[in-house]
Parts: structure tokens; sequence; C-alpha cells
């Protein structure tokens, strides 16, 4: 099987200055002294123990209960113990270089999403999909640098193994800044999110939709919502890890805020 890769962009670019800012982050990043993200022990961002929690293999996951207009999706990791160390390090400490240890588990995601898809289609090959990341809060953007969660989705289209031709589309921008989701219940979360993005882009081709972390997939869905009312396909979605049942069912208390 071949491994065809297009890393190329679409849509708005970060400006120059963000870009420089991120690449310097990661020089200082470089320099200081490192210890696992999730144990603290002294050696590489992520231990080779502590990395064993991203290294299973994709699976479906559905929120229970599923928001209205939820699609398929596949994870490789529930939220929780080292794999909320580890994400929690990245997402709300500033561990940049924990982004490398990211990318395989969000590749074998995503080229799972790509096979549900050629298999759902009964086609053997699907020529073009589109990778569609979900765009970052201004927060988040200035917590973890412009464009940090676009890289590790990039990073990962490289490490597919498909012969679908993938192309990074940031169809999706807010429309307005959504409260912190932290807290809120999964209605609550739904009711947050309404009309929260909008696409910008549509793209011709079948789309998959990455984020991060899935918790009530309130966010996929209202981004899967604002994908199909432009006319785009938004066939699947592909995160890294997903709460488990029993953690999304509870009142949200320490749940993570999503990008808000
Ligand atoms: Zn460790």
């Amino acid at each position: 099987m071949t491994v065809t890769r297009d890393t190329g962009v679409a849509g708005a670019r970060p400006s120059l200055r963000s870009r420089l800012s991120g690449v310097l982050a990661d020089i200082v990043a470089l320099g200081a002294p490192s210890s696992c993200a999730a144990c603290g022990r002294p050696g590489p961002a992520v231990c080779v123990e502590c990395e064993r929690c991203l290294h299973g293999a994709a699976r479906a996951h559905r929120p229970s209960p599923p928001p209205p207009g939820w699609i398929p999706a596949h994870v490789v990791a529930d939220y929780d113990g080292t794999t909320r160390a580890v994400m929690t390090a990245w997402k709300e400490r500033g561990r940049r270089d924990v982004s490398a240890h990211l990318t395989r588990p969000l590749a074998r995601a995503i080229t799972a999403a790509i096979a549900d898809i050629e298999e759902g289609s009964g086609r053997a090959s699907c020529a073009d999909i589109a990778i569609v990341p979900i765009p970052a809060s201004p927060a988040a953007r200035r917590r973890r640098g412009e464009d940090a969660w676009e890289r590790v989705v990039r990073q990962a289209m490289a490490q597919c193994t498909t012969d679908a031709r993938l192309r990074l589309v940031r169809a999706l921008r807010l429309t307005r800044q959504p409260d912190d989701q932290a807290g809120l219940t999964a209605s609550e979360r739904r009711d947050n999110l309404a009309g929260a993005f909008s696409c910008v882009e549509a793209p011709s081709c079948r789309v998959i939709v990455v984020d991060d972390i899935i918790t009530t997939g309130a966010t996929l869905a209202e981004a899967a919502r604002a994908l199909t009312a432009a006319g785009a396909d938004a066939a699947r979605a592909a995160a890294i890890a997903a709460t488990s049942r029993a953690r999304a069912s509870l009142p949200a208390a320490g749940l993570p805020g999503a990008h808000w």
C-alpha cells in the first residue's frame, strides 16, 4: 500500500509574527531541562512508560448519549490517568514538547476514520479527503501558540497510512467566543456551542473533523452542523482521546474545558 501525503493547507495562514513566536518557544523548550509531562521523571517530554497510554489501536467512539448531529468518530485512548496528565500538560501547561507524542495516536485515529469512510462507501479508496481541525479560541492560541493544534494535525496527516490524498483545510472559524465549557452539563455545552462555528470554505470532498479530546461530543457536533449547513460532507471525526461513558455522564466537574 502506498502512502500518499498532501499536507497542503487551505484557508487563512497564521501571521509571520505568530509563526516566529512558535518557533522561538520551541527553541526555548529544546534548551530547557526536560521531564516527563505525566510522571515528572527526568528525560523525554513523555517517558516510555507513560507513552504506553497512547499506544492503543484506534477504536470507534460514541458519547453516551450522543449529541444531536453526532458523526461517527475514532479515538485511540481514554481520557483519564496518564493520558489526562499528558494532554493537560499540552493543553493547559504550555508543554509544547509533548506535541511530538500526540501525532502518531492522532494519525491512527485519522487512518481508522478514512478506512471507515471507504468501508461505508464500498470503495477501495477515496481519492481526496479534507482534514478539518477544530479552531482554537484566542485564549488557547495564547497558551499553546498560534497554530499548535494545527501543527499536530499536519504532522499526523504525514503519518497516516492511506492511498487517499489528504488536505488540511481551515474550513471552520469561531463566530463568537463561547463560555468556558468546564463545569457545564452535556446539554449546557450544546447550548453554549450552538452556532459557535461557521464554515468559511466548504470542501468539495469528504471531510474528517479532528479534535484532541472528545467529552460530550458537543464540539464535534457543532462543527459537523456548520460544515453540513455550508454544503460540505462532514463524514467522520477523529480525536486522540475521549472521556469514558461514566465520566461523560457526570455533571462535568473536572472535565476538560475543551477549547474554551
Ligand atoms: Zn512518565
